[in-house]
């Protein structure tokens, strides 16, 4: 029996961003399996249709599932935000399978739809941020030691990129944006044109241009995508802007 087992990424929040392949993935898919948040976002538009979905910290058991459904010859969607392999599941869908495959029976065939993440949605709103050359940094310690995360901060600072800070802080780790922004920092200076997004196209959407300095006394949670700027950054006119040099 063949399955059929997509994972897709659905943009920030709103429907705008969702891209044309991957409402057809939705429509198509006889199950929609994701972490609870993006379940609950999808219900309102998919009545009827069965839906699966775990907290935060199941990812294997959900991923698990998916795959068991797909060998059973079901046609599931996995779901993620922004994009599914920008610190989504689209890596562990396919380490568990081919760790899992010859083990199993059937053969299920595996898609994976890209979709808008965050850094890029979020610079949208406040300009051109990432115009030049740009890194992206999960702040997150759930999976990557903080002194490995440290060691790419410094390098991308040193390298002078433009850096998109995702997983900025949290309940549990309330103080890893301001480690970042030290280390950042002590390489840029605090004058460092810098902004961010909260609630990237969804309820509660914000945004803020300010400077490295400035981002020490905003009150940012973990719907927040962070942007400091390269040495030639500017905030003009309410927008942050990272150019290209065609204009000397
Ligand atoms: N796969 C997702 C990223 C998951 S990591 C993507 O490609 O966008 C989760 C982090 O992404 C959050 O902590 C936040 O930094 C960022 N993020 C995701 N969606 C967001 C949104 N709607 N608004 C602001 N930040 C968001």
């Amino acid at each position: 029996m063949t399955g059929d087992l997509c994972v897709a990424g659905i943009g920030p929040g709103s429907e705008g961003y969702i891209t044309a392949d991957a409402q057809a993935a939705l429509d198509a898919a006889d199950l929609i399996v994701g972490y609870k948040v993006y379940i609950n976002l999808l219900k309102d538009r998919y009545p009827g249709k069965e839906m699966y979905s775990t907290g935060m910290g199941d990812e294997v058991a959900r991923c698990e599932y998916a795959l068991d459904k797909a060998y059973e010859g079901r046609k599931v969607a996995v779901v993620c935000s922004g994009d599914p392999g920008v610190y989504g599941m689209a890596s562990l869908i396919l380490e568990l399978d081919s760790r899992d495959r010859e083990d199993r029976d059937g053969e299920v065939d595996i898609t994976i739809i890209p979709g808008v993440t965050a850094a890029l949605s979020g610079a949208a709103i406040l300009g051109s941020p990432i115009g030049s050359d740009f890194a992206v940094i999960s702040l997150s310690t759930a999976l990557t030691p903080w002194e490995e995360i440290a060691v790419r901060i410094k390098a991308a600072a040193e390298g002078d990129f433009s850096i998109v800070l995702y997983n900025p802080v949290s309940r549990v780790r309330p103080d890893t944006l301001r480690q970042a922004l030290d280390i950042i920092g002590a390489v840029t200076g605090r004058e460092r044109v810098a902004g961010y997004v909260k609630n990237i196209g969804r309820d509660g959407e914000e945004h803020k241009i300010t400077t490295l300095g400035g981002l020490y006394s905003e009150d940012l949670d973990m719907f927040t995508t962070v942007y400091i700027g390269n040495k030639d950054t500017k905030s003009i006119g309410g927008r942050m802007i990272t150019g290209r040099k065609y204009i000397k």
